[in-house]
């Protein structure tokens, strides 16, 4: 029997049957927009050999109005139909199975023509919406269930219509975003009105034979949101207007309160769908935060759900399910929910792939194939730099050793790991580890080696990371200052007032790690949703208690220093900079910029401000850590050029400043896939 008999069942919906209970859940990824169909077929058809039960593509439009920018991919023209065609008839041919995503953003709409129930902005956007008459509301519908006829013409086995997320039709369903005092407004029955009747006239337009799924947003997590009740009753509603399946929504996109990254509790928010369940007769999916296939099956066995969607993970490993199948689910590349390569991209405007598989929407750009001559190969730092080349190196057939003076591969994911609300990092190195081994790498670890030692290999790679930059402040050299490294390795004692010196990522990092004690709240659900004020909908409308987050007191007294005077945390992730800078905030942590640093002594770090050195003052500590970015360690690399042996130098060693994994990983892989 399988390892996981609940996530690997089939899903009988009557007129067709899904071969898992895994759903892709739809991701913006920007492929879409490409109008580059080759590569949008591959990247599903890559999930679909890899045997998902269903997918959901990013949101289609239905129209100008509602599609999410200027340019974003809709689906109403006969050209559209002929296009997604491409992607279908790849998926149907690896065996797989898709739905379109009908995506009306509403006031979300990033453009001067958005519409809404009501007037209302969004804090997220600079276009205040307009507020749609009789015919205005007519037209988004009729548009939203010609879209769905046209998804069927196109071939799809589906559609989602997008009710959550605070997009269109959630917009109707509260008063927050909803002040209308006609028959869509008031009233929950006539708020409601709008999605019901989507539903139905898309079920009309599209017969009885197509899968019709509801995204309905099971907890709000804004103020004035749904309660429990009103959910219920509207997907009540929402079967009877024709759809086959309920998706799991959870918080809006303007909510404060995290609810995909990494410091989320995993399947956080299982509990949420699970009170959905037995109050309709259709199958119900769970989302957020589940990434191993033992989650997914656990939350199925509990009874959660019916089906579990994974989006994030899919990035991350295409083959997910079909290695569930033949139980290798220690060899699933894991989605550390670090949004850094998929959500970040999508904000910023990039094509979205994945920080442990760069292959990731780059299917048709990035091919690993086996190697026309092979080669011993020589790659010094285990670090994510040194892993990536290693493992798609080994791929193409080639023979590589691995070297790391360290006593354990990962680099600085070891240290990451240690930061309460980063344990994902614990999984990446474990699956590093596994892959190592499966694909027969020989490593060395406790290996100091110099260039002497790689002349006999075909090519050398130096991936030998970096060191930390000396900030050069007088006094440094005393005991109370201790470098990130110290810290985060757990070697040093750290006094109960700290100075942090540099408000990077890591400065960030260390400040999360002195400013909690005990268990990590990411390890621990009740602890988790009390820190962030989330509770039952049945209780409080939208999930947010009425008594706001309730974080642990600080373990310690922090004070997080940069010499810039901007905002601190700017060059953190876009999606996930504001629940660092929250994080930190809830514990105290007090941000001080545009500082210069004087000296360190026995009281603590002397600052003073701005060019003229203005303003003299003692940020009492016990210990001051340093955190002022890091440099290339590439004395390896300047040896072998020393001797003339050439190398490819790569991640931190080629370049220090503002590297993340991301950049190691995707540098590493690209460079294999060459040699
Ligand atoms: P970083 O992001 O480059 O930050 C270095 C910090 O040190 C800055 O705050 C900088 O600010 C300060 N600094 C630079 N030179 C200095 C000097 N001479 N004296 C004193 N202060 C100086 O580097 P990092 O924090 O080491 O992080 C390394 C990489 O890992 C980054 O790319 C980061 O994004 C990534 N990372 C990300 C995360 C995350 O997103 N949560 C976590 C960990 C690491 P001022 O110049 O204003 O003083
Ligand atoms: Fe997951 Fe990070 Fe990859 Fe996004 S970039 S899919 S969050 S691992």
């Amino acid at each position: 029997m399988s390892d996981y008999p609940h996530l690997l069942a089939p899903l009988d919906l009557g007129f067709t049957t899904l071969k898992n209970r895994v759903l892709m859940g739809s991701m913006h990824t920007g492929l879409e927009e490409t109008r580059d169909w080759n590569r949008v077929a591959e990247f599903y058809a890559e999930r679909a050999r890899g045997e998902v039960g269903l997918m959901v593509t990013g949101g289609i439009g239905p129209n100008l109005e509602g599609s999410v920018l200027p340019g974003a991919a809709m689906m109403t023209t006969d050209a559209d139909v002929t296009n997604h065609k491409v992607v279908t008839d790849r998926v149907h041919d690896a065996g797989g199975k898709i739905a379109m995503q009908i995506l009306h953003a509403g006031r979300y709409a990033y453009g001067p023509k958005c519409v809404a129930p009501s007037p209302v902005k969004s804090p997220i956007s600079p276009f205040p919406p307009a507020e749609l008459d009789e015919d205005g509301i007519e037209k988004q519908i009729q548009d939203i269930a010609d879209t769905a006829a046209r998804a069927q013409k196109a071939g799809y086995d589906g559609v989602e219509i997008m009710g959550s997320e605070g997009y269109f039709l959630n917009q109707f369903l509260v008063t927050h975003t909803n002040k209308r005092t006609d028959r869509w407004g008031g009233s929950y029955e006539n708020r409601m009105r709008l999605p019901v009747e989507v539903v139905r006239r898309t079920r009309a337009a599209v017969g009885a034979e197509f899968i019709i799924i509801y995204r309905l947003s099971m907890i709000d997590l804004v103020p004035n949101g749904s309660t429990h009740e009103e959910v219920v009753q509207l997907a009540k509603e929402v079967e009877k207007a024709g759809a086959t399946i309920i998706n799991t929504g959870i918080g809006w996109h303007e909510a404060r309160i995290p609810t995909i990254a990494t410091s989320v509790p995993r399947a956080a928010f299982s509990w949420v769908t699970k009170k959905l369940m037995g109050e309709v007769s259709i199958p119900v999916i769970t989302s957020n935060r589940i990434n191993t296939p033992e989650v997914g099956e656990d939350v199925l066995a509990t009874g959660c759900a019916d089906m579990v969607s994974m989006a994030r993970p899919m990035l991350a490993d295409a083959h997910f399910v079909a290695k569930a199948m033949a139980g290798k689910s220690a060899q699933i590349a894991p989605c550390i929910a670090c949004n850094q390569a998929c959500l970040d991209h999508t904000f910023g405007g990039k094509i979205s792939s994945c920080l442990v598989n760069p292959r990731a929407c780059y299917e048709t750009e990035l091919t690993v194939s086996p190697a026309t001559t092979l080669k011993t190969v020589a790659i010094v730092g285990a670090g994510p730099a040194g892993l990536s080349t290693a493992m798609t190196a080994a791929e193409r057939g080639h023979t590589v050793t691995l070297f790391d003076k360290a006593d354990e591969i990962g680099g600085q994911l070891n240290m990451a790991k240690q930061v309460p609300g980063k344990e994902e990092f614990w999984g990446l190195v474990d699956w590093y580890r596994t892959m190592i081994k499966e694909m027969g790498i020989k490593v060395e670890l406790g290996r100091s080696v110099s260039a002497d030692d790689l002349t006999g290999f075909d090519e050398v790679i130096v991936a030998t990371g970096v060191m930390p930059r000396d900030p050069g402040i007088p006094g440094q050299d005393g005991e109370n200052v201790l470098s990130y490294i110290d810290v985060l390795r757990g070697k040093a004692e750290v006094g109960k007032k700290v100075a942090v010196v540099g408000a990077g990522g890591i400065g960030f990092d260390v400040s999360e790690f002195l400013a909690h004690e005990g268990e990590s709240t990411t390890l621990n659900l009740p602890a988790w949703m009390s820190e962030w004020g989330v509770t039952d909908p049945s209780e409080h409308r939208g999930g947010l208690a009425p008594e706001g987050p309730q974080p642990e007191a600080p373990a310690r007294q922090i004070t997080l220093l940069q010499r810039k005077a901007q905002k601190h945390g700017k060059t953190l992730g876009k999606t996930t900079g504001w629940i660092h800078r929250a994080a930190l905030k809830m514990k105290n942590v007090e941000f001080v910029g545009g500082v210069n640093y004087e000296k360190i002594d026995a009281q603590g770090l002397h600052v003073s401000f701005g060019e003229a050195r203005e303003n003299p003052t003692l940020i009492e500590a016990d210990t001051i850590v340093m955190c002022a970015g890091q440099l290339p360690e590439r004395s390896l690399a300047d040896g072998l050029e020393a001797k003339g042996i050439t190398a490819h130098v790569i991640g931190g060693a080629d370049v220090a400043s503002e590297l993340d994994a991301k950049r190691a990983i995707d540098q590493g892989t690209r460079l294999a896939a060459t040699l």
